[in-house]
Formats: C-alpha cells, sequence, structure tokens
C-alpha cells in the first residue's frame, strides 16, 4: 500500500485518464514545476510489450508474461534534459516503447492479473518517499488510492487523436488521424473494459477536460491544487 500522507508530507498525485489526453506531458511538468518525482507508468506496461513482441512471447499468456516483467529489468530514469529514459536490462528502448506496434498490443499485456499485480508493486515502491506525480489509469483507485491529489484528465476524442498525432511526429513516426481514431477508441475500451484495474474515475478525484485548455493551464490548475496543501515546502 502506499505510503501517501500528508502527514508525513509524502504528497503524491494521481493523474489517470484515457489515451492522448496529454497525461504525460502535463505530469511530467507539474512534476518538474513542483520538483517531484516523475513516474510514467504506461511505460512500463509498454516496455514489457516491447519486450513480448521481440521475444515472441504470447501476449495471453500470463505465466511467461509475469516471468518476462521479471527478467526483463524495466527501470525508468531522467537524461540531462529531465526527460524520461526507459530501460530494459540497461537498453534505452524510450523511442521504440512508442511505435504503434507497441501501442496496438499493450492493452493485452496490461489486462493480465498477474502481471498488473508485478506492476503495481513496483511503482507503490516509487511512491514510498511521497513527491511523486504517478500517471496512468489505475493511480488514483488501485496503485495509491491514498493520493492527496487526484487528477482524471480527459479530452474529447479528436482532440486526442490529433495531440497523438502530433506529438509522434515529433518523433518521426507518421501515423494516419483515422487510423489513430480507432486504436484510441480500441484502447480506451480495452482499457475500461478489463476486469483487474479498469479505467474508471476515482470518487475523489477531479475532473479536468483539456480539450481546450492548454497544457500550461492544465499545469498550473493542478501545482494550484497540490499546493493549497500549503504545509509543505516545494523546491
Ligand atoms: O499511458 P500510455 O498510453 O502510454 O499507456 C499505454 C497502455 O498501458 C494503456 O493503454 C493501458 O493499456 C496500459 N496502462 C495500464 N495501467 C496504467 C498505465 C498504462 O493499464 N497504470
Amino acid at each position: 500500500m502506499s505510503n501517501c500522507n500528508m502527514q508525513e508530507a509524502k504528497i503524491c498525485v494521481a493523474i489517470d485518464g484515457p489515451s492522448g489526453a496529454g497525461k504525460s506531458t502535463i505530469a511530467r511538468l507539474v512534476a518538474k514545476e513542483l520538483g517531484f518525482l516523475y513516474v510514467d507508468t504506461g511505460a512500463m506496461y509498454r516496455a514489457l510489450t516491447l519486450e513480448a513482441l521481440k521475444s515472441g512471447v504470447n501476449l495471453n499468456d500470463e505465466q511467461r508474461m509475469i516471468k518476462l516483467a521479471q527478467e526483463s529489468k524495466i527501470t525508468l530514469g531522467f537524461d540531462q534534459n529531465n526527460f524520461l529514459r526507459v530501460l530494459v536490462k540497461g537498453e534505452d528502448v524510450t523511442d521504440k516503447i512508442r511505435q504503434p506496434e507497441v501501442s496496438r498490443y499493450v492493452s493485452y499485456a496490461a489486462r493480465l492479473p498477474k502481471v498488473r499485480e508485478y506492476m503495481v508493486s513496483q511503482q507503490r515502491q516509487m511512491a514510498k518517499q511521497g513527491r511523486v506525480v504517478m500517471e496512468g489509469r489505475d493511480i488514483g483507485t488501485v496503485v495509491l488510492p491514498n493520493a492527496e491529489v487526484k487528477i482524471f484528465l480527459t479530452a474529447n476524442q479528436f482532440t486526442r487523436a490529433s495531440r497523438r498525432q502530433m506529438q509522434l511526429a515529433k518523433e518521426n513516426v507518421y501515423v494516419d488521424l483515422e487510423q489513430l481514431n480507432q486504436e484510441i477508441a480500441t484502447r480506451d475500451y480495452l482499457d475500461s473494459s478489463r476486469i483487474t484495474a479498469p479505467l474508471v474515475l476515482a470518487q475523489d478525484a477531479e475532473v479536468i477536460d483539456g480539450s481546450s485548455l492548454s497544457i500550461e493551464q492544465v499545469v498550473e490548475l493542478i501545482v494550484k491544487k497540490v499546493k493549497s496543501y500549503g504545509k509543505h515546502s516545494f523546491r
């Protein structure tokens, strides 16, 4: 269980929401502003999916997938510009995990209960000291149910697909908008309808619809909310 606890000044910020809502960019900026650790939990499921595709492990084979998760030694680090780097057994796979093929299959890997159990324990470990901004699908509901600040970040589907297209273009990956639209809808469906830890709105989460807000506006809203706890010192 998370150690997020106000009395111990261990503030945790949980950001959940559907694909392409801007969670990664926003969570990273919020963490930077507050001097908190940023954890992108989707990157962990993506790294495992990449490994499975590379080594030919069947994504439905839970036993082999859990073994692969343990062997892959997935770690999250930061480069000198404070950008997230994802490592698998020491190899930098940051770019590879964003490939469309990984996006297409990641929700299948992420629905396996034992894989989730393993990932969740790693994620809680990362949040142990507090001062963390963690984003994903089940952070406010399962990983850090005691998080002091819970945000459910969403945006309309067209906005999400076009933002994802722009983000991929920056990484020199070009995907047709209609195809992205379809993929996002499928991933949302799989993530929201799975039995274990589906994407649902935590009762105590604040919903932010970022469709007509700039990234800066959303970041400001969240930072304000965290700072309103007031008792804590921020870098
Ligand atoms: O956030 P991102 O789009 O990179 O996440 C990729 C996939 O990883 C999601 O579509 C979802 O299937 C899975 N995921 C999850 N739980 C999380 C984070 C991501 O199931 N906490």
